[in-house]
């Protein structure tokens, strides 16, 4: 029987940043996951720069060392954003960037490595005891934290503290912590592995493309290195139910049906299976702590509505959770009332954002506005500037729902 004060369950990006940072807090913790790393993750692969900041604020050294692996990932420089009457928008990250000087502002990686990357990480710390290939089935709260163990009882710990990280079909979340799944604020996605798609943006641009048969929603082509494509698409639940969409289908139909993408896939090869998952996303307020826990990443439901990007959240949340099992460990308080502490922090810091996203979601859901709008800034450089810094910049993505900037960005001079 293993006694701890903090377990962790789940070892993707969330617990895996939780224990990271909890390590450089020099507090020790038990981190299990049910998988043997390396293992895949269905997923789009793409790493934001929030994702590699927060990791930084956890190891300044860690994403050197990510750097330095250097066939891990593909460096991104912006976003190509094509609209349902195919009009091409390529917005960079970073306004003038300059490839070889500027500082990445992000990556596409499978996950199969970025996962067992930081699964290394976590190996070359001494407080942290990993154990894989073991899944927690049994929750039993007691008067000081849980009980936890494996159904064939290999694994049998208590911990003051759990801090739940295991991902969008977390049996916890849903059944204990009460986070039910609400079609209208999930999402279902699939992505496949291609080889040589043709037309690829030479500074690896990551592609949205947003088709009228998938809405809300998009189809995307993330660049991986070696000549290959994370390739994919999702849409919200209530409109994949009420469709009776088959999302595997849905993504060779449009590959082959969409002619400007049939061009690029011609001499493209599938190189792995279609696969999918569920995307819970964060656009409907929770309560993501309780007596004695804590919910991290996709357990948690801080999915963005808009871009799906999660792996960012899930390292956010996993750093906050730390940060407040500290306060936790240091009051000897591990009581809900406490623990409301870091529901208002993960709100503080992701909610305005969420809020946005999830408004623009709404938006983005009428492809006659997208066209209208996709027609608009193609002739209007200032336009794609701004769109630019909302990036790297909460207060000019607030802009865009400020009729004065529409007025004028109307009336002012195309460049
Ligand atoms: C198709 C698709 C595309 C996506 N594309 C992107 C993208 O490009 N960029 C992006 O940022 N996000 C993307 N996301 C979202 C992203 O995958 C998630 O937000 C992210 O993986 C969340 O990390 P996590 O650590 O919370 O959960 P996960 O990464 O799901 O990790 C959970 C871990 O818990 C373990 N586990 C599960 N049950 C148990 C148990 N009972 N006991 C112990 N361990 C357990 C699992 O083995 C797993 O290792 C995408 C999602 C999908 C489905």
């Amino acid at each position: 029987m293993i006694k701890t004060n903090i377990c962790i369950a789940g070892a993707g990006p969330g617990g895996a940043a939780t224990a990271l940072k909890l390590s450089h807090l020099n507090i020790p913790c038990v981190l299990v996951d049910k998988a043997a790393f390396p293992r895949d993750k269905v997923c789009g692969d793409a790493i934001s720069g929030k994702a590699a900041t927060i990791l930084s604020r956890i190891d300044p050294g860690i994403m050197q060392r990510f750097e330095a692996a250097i066939t891990l990932q593909t460096d991104i420089w912006g976003i190509r954003f094509v609209s349902p009457n195919n009009r091409q928008i390529d917005v960079p990250f970073h306004l003038g960037y300059d490839c070889t000087k500027d500082p990445k502002q992000g990556f596409v990686s499978k996950r199969l490595d970025f996962d067992n990357f930081l699964i290394e990480e976590v190996k070359r710390r001494d407080n942290i005891t990993f154990i894989e290939n073991t899944a927690i089935e049994v929750f039993d709260k007691t008067d000081d934290g849980f009980t936890l163990a494996s159904r064939d009882g290999d694994f049998h710990a208590t911990a003051r503290l759990l801090i739940v990280a295991d991902g969008a079909n977390s049996w916890f979340s849903r059944h204990v912590a009460g986070l039910e799944k609400d079609e209208k604020h999930h999402a279902g996605a699939v992505r496949a592995y291609f080889k040589n798609i043709g037309g690829m943006h030479p500074d690896g641009f990551i592609e949205l493309h947003f088709l009228k048969e998938i809405n809300p929603g998009y189809f995307w082509i993330f660049p991986l290195p070696g000549g290959y494509a994370n390739v994919g698409l999702g849409m919200r639940s209530d409109h994949i139910s009420q469709q009776r969409f088959n999302l595997s289908h849905k993504l060779k139909e449009v590959i082959e049906n969409n002619s400007h993408l049939k061009s690029r896939f011609q001499n493209a090869t599938l190189t792995s299976k279609i696969t999918g998952y569920g995307l819970p996303l964060g656009s409907k307020n929770h309560r993501i702590s309780g007596n004695h826990f804590m919910l991290v990443g996709d357990a948690a439901h801080l999915i963005d509505p808009l871009s799906g990007e999660g792996i960012g959240n899930a390292i956010y949340s996993g750093f906050i959770a730390a940060e407040q099992a500290q306060q936790c460990l240091n009051a000897r308080d591990f009581s809900a009332k406490f623990l409301e502490a870091y529901d208002e922090r993960v709100a503080r810091v992701l909610g305005a954002e969420m809020r946005l996203s999830y408004r623009l979601q709404q938006l983005m859901a009428h492809p006659w506005l997208v066209n209208l709008l996709a027609n608009w800034v193609n002739k209007n450089r200032g336009l794609i500037d701004t769109i630019s810094l909302m990036y790297t910049d909460l207060p000019t993505r607030k802009k865009v729902f400020n009729p004065l900037f529409w007025m004028k960005m109307f009336f002012c001079k195309k460049r």
